[in-house]
């Protein structure tokens, strides 16, 4: 029988910044990873470690987090303003005011306070020039609120958190899944059961953080919760996340909270794998719609792909593609704005068609070709002119379409044409366990559940319908904080208060 202060279930962005938290607040940790070492990092693995948190501007992000940004460089960026009100905004106005208001505050007051203390412990962050700017009169403008990732990406945030988690203390057991908790008659956590190659085994444990992710991963799951046909979506990250959290949480008498039925879900390559790929990583997504037009199989557009700013639609539009025929969506672009598509449009791994015509296009997708040419040709019509500029929402909008374009609306008339096909990617759910301040999970009465934290995708109550993009990774390392240094003070006695 083996004893940990801090048990913590999971080895993504939120487990271990749960485990940093934990060791650095005096107690002993074990991460328990169920996927082997070769496939470690969950879901935070396959990101672009891009991050949502608080700043002025370029000089103030530069003074703590950035903070290996060069004079020189400073002078080339344009970084707008991204303050308390304008993250709280952006996820209220994305999930319809149904985020919980105070998990909202506390993710958003603790993000800059918990990238400074990332940074502290060693992980290193740039802007993100290549996907969240444009070159505009010679100087970068960032725009739509996640533009700073860590170095490597997800990858590369992943290794330096392990690197720096086993460097003051904390241990990892890979290929090790969590399968049960253990309670005394109090209802206090007193130890968990683990299965291993080896066999199955019990830990003694004081706390045990659960941040083993969502049930993204899991088909029966997707369909009982997401809905019919999400058994058939395809998965963009880690094929380990199967709900186990959750379920042990709740099989105590944990609470279910937040949208059950609704996820975190993008236009994804048709010709992706079931689950991610550990070489094209994010690069399956296709994110530069906003400056072509979509349509389904049926020649038909089906959303405004104009609607907002990339960062505020693409969640969405993933349940949109759902609802078309063959679970498919097309996106074309002309000569105009091929040049401004974000890198993952020229990996190797692309499905991909060309036509010096719409006509031609459309044979090659094998599509209706007087369906789409009728798109188009009425598309284009209702463009206006404008003054086209990618950085904001510019206002060049169609008129009389149902839907129409409402920004960056550039008839589709230089050829040759490019087709890219995709289908749903699922990233993560949005359901799961109900928490209080200091992270503890409540159960059914709303008491917490003495010796048990989580943090990451299995927290409920922050995304509903969609998501501002960049809120997960921040969502799991300020919740992973708090839980990791909560369990530790109830692990270890410590009277501190470290509720935020
Ligand atoms: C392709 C892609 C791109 C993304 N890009 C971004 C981005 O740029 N910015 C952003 O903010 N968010 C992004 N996200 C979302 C982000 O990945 C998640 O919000 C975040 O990483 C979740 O972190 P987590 O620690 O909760 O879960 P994960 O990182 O998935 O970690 C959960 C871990 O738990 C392990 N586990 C599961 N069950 C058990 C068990 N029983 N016992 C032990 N271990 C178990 C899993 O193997 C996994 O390693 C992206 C997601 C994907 C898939």
């Amino acid at each position: 029988m083996t004893s940990y202060d801090v048990v913590i279930i999971g080895a993504g962005n939120a487990a271990l910044t749960s485990a940093l938290a934990a060791r650095e607040n005096g107690a002993s940790v074990l991460i328990l990873e169920k996927a082997p070492e070769h496939e470690k990092g969950g879901n935070s693995y396959f990101t672009a470690g891009g991050f949502r948190f608080c700043y002025d501007n370029v000089e103030d992000v530069a003074t703590d987090v950035l903070t290996d940004l060069s004079p020189a460089e400073r002078d080339q960026i344009v970084l707008p303003k991204h303050d308390r009100q304008v993250f709280y905004d952006a996820l209220m106005k994305v999930t319809k005011h149904q985020a919980n208001e105070e998990m909202a505050w506390r993710l958003i007051d603790n993000s800059r306070p918990t990238m400074v203390w990332l940074r502290n412990h060693g992980i290193r962050f740039i802007p993100m020039f290549g996907r969240q700017s444009f070159m505009v009169d010679g100087k970068h403008h960032f725009y739509g609120g996640v533009n700073i990732e860590a170095v490597g990406g997800g990858s590369g945030l992943v290794e330096a958190e392990i690197r720096r988690a086993l460097q003051i203390g904390c241990e990892i057991r890979y290929d090790t899944a969590a399968t049960r908790l253990i309670q005394d008659k109090n209802k206090k956590i007193t130890g968990l059961e683990i299965s291993s190659p080896d066999g199955i085994e019990t830990i003694n444990a004081r706390s045990i953080v659960l941040a083993c992710g969502g049930f993204e991963s899991n088909p029966e799951m997707r369909a009982r919760y997401l809905g019919p046909g999400w058994d058939l979506a395809r998965v963009r990250g880690t094929k380990h996340n199967m709900g186990d959290g959750i379920k042990m949480a709740i099989d105590i008498g944990a609470r279910a909270y937040g949208n059950w039925s609704g996820c975190h879900s993008v236009g994804w390559d048709i010709s992706a794998p079931e689950y991610g790929d550990y070489e094209v990583l994010d690069n399956f997504q296709k994110h530069s719609y906003p400056w072509g037009i979509m349509v389904n199989t049926d020649g038909n557009r089906f959303v405004d792909e104009g609607e907002d700013l990339r960062n505020h639609t693409y969640v969405k539009f993933g349940r949109e593609i759902m609802k078309q025929p063959n679970r498919t969506a097309i996106q074309i672009f002309d000569q105009k704005t091929i040049p401004l598509l974000r890198d993952e449009y020229r990996i190797r791994q692309v499905t991909k068609v060309s036509g010096n015509t719409i006509a031609e296009l459309a044979q090659e997708l094998e599509i209706n070709v007087s369906a789409l040419t009728k798109t188009i040709d009425e598309f284009n019509a209702a463009c206006k002119p404008g003054n086209f500029n990618p950085s904001i929402l510019d206002g060049v909008a169609t008129t009389g379409l149902n839907p129409n374009k409402t920004n960056w609306a550039l008839p589709v008339d230089e050829p040759p044409f490019e087709a890219f096909i995709t289908t749903t990617g699922v990233t993560f759910t949005f359901g799961g366990l109900k928490v209080d301040e200091k992270g503890s999970v409540l159960d059914n009465n709303n008491r917490s559940i003495s010796g048990l934290f989580a943090a990451g995708e299995l927290v409920g109550g922050l995304f509903y319908e969609n998501y501002p993009g960049g809120s997960g990774l921040m969502a799991g390392a300020v919740y992973g904080k708090i839980a990791g240094e909560n369990a530790a003070s109830h692990a270890i006695g410590n009277s501190k208060d470290t509720s935020h």
